[in-house]
């Protein structure tokens, strides 16, 4: 058979594998296997492309696919689920990188206008997401001050590195055998990147993760343009398109618009000081099993802390007891709990907990008035009332997951700290709020003791 056919059809079936890989990607329960297919996918992917483009040194390419398999499998294992969308971060960054070495490598004198005009695409767009990402990773990860870093004539700074990168970017494309010009363009896109993010305050990082995820994926697109690639083209569309959607997802989570969070450099640090009514109620886990054990209708909202807990087995141990004494019982899951999009349904899938018993936000929330006892573990921002209640609250808006509405709230805490927004909390002062103080995992272990577990 033709080579060409055979690459042809390799593309097919690695864009098909990608295809089914993303789809499966939307349910916990194939999501597993959802990765394993596309990553079988990019293998065909790599093979294809090495038989097509007649390429010979393999040990090179063998030794880089060894060693580069070998960094990711060792850093995602060692990786804390906590950290993980810093390390999402990360990759987003490098995958723009790759676009950026590959569009600047496929620069050829016999390049035609449109070729060029994909050449600078993929750099302008990878540029950005290098050291976007970059700025993004440092924000999540605290190596840099989560806040928003704003400045007077940040605006005007901003509109001119933009206008600077495009009359750049035409240069180059005028007069394309003087590099002279794409070393500007890629020198401005970098440090646009780093303007872009800069300004945005460290509880958006999620939103803008994503966001970078998608230009990843419009730079390897046009990458593919360059080097006239078609499983590049299709496998950075599907890229650009999912982190599109997920960035949409956030956004709606949050209820907030995508340029309100790229311009408005929210959450830096509030500076509420709304006085909050009511007193703490803190009651210790014996009191806790007297009110669960009567209780016939049981929520548990999980967030950042369960993963820093490392509760979610207990928590499956507490819900099995739960269901045992005849409650029924279900999990809310927020989008944004955590530090990453399903960050809740991978800690508590990994516990064995049914997929039909979480339920999203929208579900749980016209069920909460007939829950007797909502179980608020390591949550703050994703519960907190003041979303629905205080005007002046900088998340005012924001949908989050209506626990005040059960008949009793536990929140499960170390202490009075705020959550990743940095704002205080009015569920902690409701009259039907207890606080459970204490690391989640031995508060939750303390209770399935009690219950007999
Ligand atoms: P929050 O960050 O609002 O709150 C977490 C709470 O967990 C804290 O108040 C902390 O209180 C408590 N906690 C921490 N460690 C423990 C522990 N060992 N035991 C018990 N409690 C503990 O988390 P949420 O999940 O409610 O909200 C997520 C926030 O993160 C949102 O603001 C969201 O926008 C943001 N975000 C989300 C991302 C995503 O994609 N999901 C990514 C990045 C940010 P204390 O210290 O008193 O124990």
């Amino acid at each position: 058979m033709d080579l060409s056919i055979i690459t042809s059809l390799g593309y097919v079936v690695a864009s098909g594998l990608f295809i089914f890989g993303l789809k499966m990607l939307g349910s916990p329960a194939t999501a597993r296997k959802g990765n394993m297919v596309s990553a079988v996918g990019m293998l065909v992917a790599i093979v294809v492309a090495l038989l097509d483009q007649g390429i010979v040194e393999y040990q090179f390419i063998l030794g880089g696919m060894i060693v580069g398999g070998a960094v990711g499998a060792i850093a995602a294992r060692a990786v804390a689920m906590t950290s993980m969308p810093e390390m999402v971060a990360l990759f987003n960054g490098l995958g723009g990188a790759a676009s950026l070495l590959v569009g600047w490598a496929a620069l050829s004198p016999d390049a035609n206008t449109f070729t060029l005009i994909t050449i600078v695409l993929s750099i302008l767009i990878g540029g950005v997401t290098l050291t976007g990402s970059l700025i993004a990773y440092g924000k999540l990860s605290e190596t840099l001050g989560s806040g928003a870093v704003m400045f007077k004539g940040q605006q005007l700074v901003n509109s001119l590195i933009i206008l600077g990168v495009f009359g750049s970017a035409i240069m180059f494309c005028l007069e394309p055998t003087d590099p002279t010009w794409l070393y500007v363009v890629i020198g401005l896109s970098l440090v646009f990147g780093v303007m872009a993010v800069i300004p945005i305050g460290g509880a958006d990082m999620p939103v803008v993760i994503s966001l970078l995820n998608s230009y990843s994926g419009l730079a390897a697109c046009a990458a593919g343009f360059a080097i006239n690639n078609n499983v590049l083209i299709v496998a950075g569309s599907l890229v650009g398109a999912s982190g599109i959607i997920l960035t949409q997802i956030m956004c709606k989570a949050m209820n907030r618009s995508l340029s309100n969070v790229l311009f408005s450099g929210f959450a830096s640090v509030s500076n509420e000081t709304t006085e909050i009514e009511g007193e703490i109620k803190p009651i210790n886990a014996e009191d806790a099993y007297y009110i669960l054990e009567a209780a016939t209708n049981v929520a548990i909202i999980p967030g950042y802390g369960m993963a820093v807990a490392q509760a979610q087995h207990v928590v499956k141990e507490l819900a099995n007891l739960l269901e045992a004494n005849g409650a029924e019982v279900n999990f809310g899951i927020h989008p944004v709990a955590g530090r990453m999009p399903g960050h809740m349904n991978v800690l508590l899938a990994e516990a064995d907990v049914p997929y039909d018993q979480l339920l999203e936000m929208d579900e749980i929330n016209p069920r909460m008035e007939s829950v007797d006892v909502a179980i608020v573990i390591g949550a703050n921002d994703v519960v907190n009332p003041a979303a629905r209640e205080v005007e002046s609250s900088p998340i005012y808006g924001m949908p989050v997951i209506n626990v005040t509405d059960a008949r009793t709230v536990f929140v499960l805490k170390r202490s009075m700290a705020s959550g990743f927004a940095g704002i205080e909390n009015p569920l902690f002062y409701k009259e039907n709020t207890r606080m459970l103080f204490g690391d989640a995992k031995e508060t939750i272990s303390a209770l399935v003791r009690e219950l007999g577990g």
